[in-house]
């Protein structure tokens, strides 16, 4: 059976894929692990030159990158370049840093001199990915560069809404030299997802935090190791000194990028009641400026939204926001005009703390403003959400945003920015609290796609520790041992 895959921007068959029977997912898991023994054993050298392969070649094709991730989103140009920059930047990091991490490590010895350890890292083998819509080509290709450079195979299950890009992922990889079975694609909705989990050895899942729980429930029923990067409501905090007009710029870029429908956009912001007024006027205007529509060119700000579904439940939310009483800043309207999936930036204020626009991750062009008395009050209302992904700080010195930032109950913090987590790869991302387990990015984001082996090694064959330990007979040795252990804490450098 096919999936036929359509631009929500224009109603425009764009492509199709077949649906990925489970006897193929099985298949497709067979010759992955039979690839992956060579793969894994292989130098670090000698994965890294593929995949510095592939990142050249992501930007040598980049318009047809451009073009289908585009064509399966509606989303803007300009949002289809973050994602290959992404891309392009998590596989820059792990070439540089891949080696280091993933080398072997000389810990102390369980008795020094006569024994030694060590920690070395083996790939889990076969790794699952499961990924949405919203950034189809970073989250499906972006997420497997590491998992590959540690030594894995890996099966995708990009969301039934945006198969392309995975696709072309795949394609490219293959290009720059990569075994084809090193990657497979399971292509389906739910059912297809629930079916990878039953064949890897890992699952990295990015999605909403119901499916994630379904996925961290099946995969502990095979007893293996997973990570969840899920949805947001991401908080920002503007205290009365911060530089207003820059926060209102970024405010209007990490809430409006990708139409709202970024885990770490944000949602909810917190204005100390004397900048109110003015911070609302000024990202009003900003919000009224995006210019939205289709284009295959660089000229316009904000795209569709991925469905006809999801803008309509994005435009109700507006909409009985209004009626509950909350007052339209900008936006707000139906744009049936501009294609069949709009929806306009919006602004709102008056907005109950409570009502499920303040409360549900939106995951649109919706932002609520609230009055706050004090930036206490703006710490505490920030960190009264069941998520905890991202927040944005804003303050007249950068000492009292680090103090702010140190309050919030969120997996990463960005002062005077927005979303600058995403390309800080030297960071681990995601969540906290209902946004997730685990993190991409920085060390963790490579070890992650391996298991720990620790080797420890007596000099003395056949003695060593369990030597000791066995020729424990009486009172009196016993007692020796525990004044030895009372002495080893206070012998300087022996941990
Ligand atoms: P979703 O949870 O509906 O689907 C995600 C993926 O899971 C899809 O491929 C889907 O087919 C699959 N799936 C659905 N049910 C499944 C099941 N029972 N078992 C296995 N797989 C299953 O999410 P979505 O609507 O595609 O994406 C939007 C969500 O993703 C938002 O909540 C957003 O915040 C989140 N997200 C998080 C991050 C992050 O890094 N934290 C990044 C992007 C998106």
């Amino acid at each position: 059976m096919s999936i036929e895959v359509r631009n929500p921007a224009t109603g425009q068959l764009t492509g199709s894929v077949e649906k990925t029977p489970p006897e193929e997912v099985a298949a497709s898991a067979r010759r992955a692990r039979t690839a992956q023994q060579a793969w894994g054993r292989a130098p670090f050298s000698e994965r890294a030159r593929v995949i510095s392969r592939f990142h050249d070649l992501l930007i040598d094709r980049s318009k047809v990158v451009f073009d289908t991730i585009q064509s399966e989103t509606g989303k803007s140009r300009r949002d289809a370049l973050a994602e290959l920059v992404s891309v392009a930047g998590t596989a820059r990091y792990y070439l540089t840093n891949g080696e280091r991490f993933l080398g072997p490590q000389r810990r102390k010895g369980a008795i020094p001199l006569i024994t030694s350890s060590n920690l070395r890292h083996r790939p889990h083998g076969l790794a699952g990915l499961i990924t949405p819509w919203n950034y189809p080509f970073l989250l499906a290709v972006g997420d497997a560069i590491p998992a590959l450079l540690a030594g894995n195979a890996v099966l995708v299950k990009p969301s039934e809404y945006t198969p392309l890009s995975a696709a072309l992922g795949k394609k490219l990889l293959e290009d720059s030299g990569l075994n084809p079975d090193l990657v497979g694609l399971v292509h389906g909705g739910p059912e297809a997802g629930s079916e990878l989990i039953r064949h890897v050895d890992y699952v990295a899942f990015t999605g909403g935090h119901v499916t994630g729980r379904k996925v961290a429930i099946a995969a502990a029923e095979r007893m293996i190791p997973y990570s969840l990067e899920l949805g947001g409501k991401n908080p920002m905090i503007v205290l009365k000194d911060a530089p207003l007009e820059q926060a209102a710029a970024a405010l209007v870029a990490g809430a409006f990028a990708n139409a709202g429908q970024t885990c770490i956009a944000v949602e909810r912001v917190y204005i100390e009641a004397p900048a109110f007024d003015r911070f609302a006027a000024l990202v009003s205007d900003l919000a009224r400026k995006v210019r939205v529509g289709w284009s295959q060119d660089f000229d316009l700000d904000m795209g569709s939204m991925i469905h006809t579904m999801h803008a309509a439940k994005v435009q109700e939310s507006i909409d009985a926001a209004v009626r509950a009483g909350a007052s339209v800043l900008a936006g707000a309207r139906p744009r049936a005009d501009l294609g069949p999936a709009f929806v306009e930036p919006t602004v709102l204020t008056q907005v109950d703390q409570h009502a499920p626009i303040a409360t549900q991750e939106t995951f649109g062009p919706v932002i609520s403003l609230h009055r706050v008395g004090s930036r206490e009050e703006a710490i505490t209302m920030a960190n009264d959400s069941p998520y905890g992904l991202n927040a944005s700080v804003w303050a007249g010195g950068s000492t009292r945003a680090m103090e702010v930032a140190h309050e919030i109950e969120a997996g990463s913090v960005a002062i005077n920015s927005a979303l600058m987590i995403y390309n800080a790869f030297d960071l681990p991302m995601g969540g906290v609290k209902g946004s997730g387990v685990g993190r991409r990015h920085g060390e963790h984001g490579l070890l992650r796609y391996t298991q720990e082996q620790s080797i420890v090694r007596s000099f003395e064959a056949g003695g060593g520790f369990d030597g000791v330990l066995t020729n424990i007979r009486s009172d009196k040795t016993a007692n020796m041992i525990l004044k030895l252990v009372k002495l080893w804490r206070r012998i300087p450098g022996i941990r």
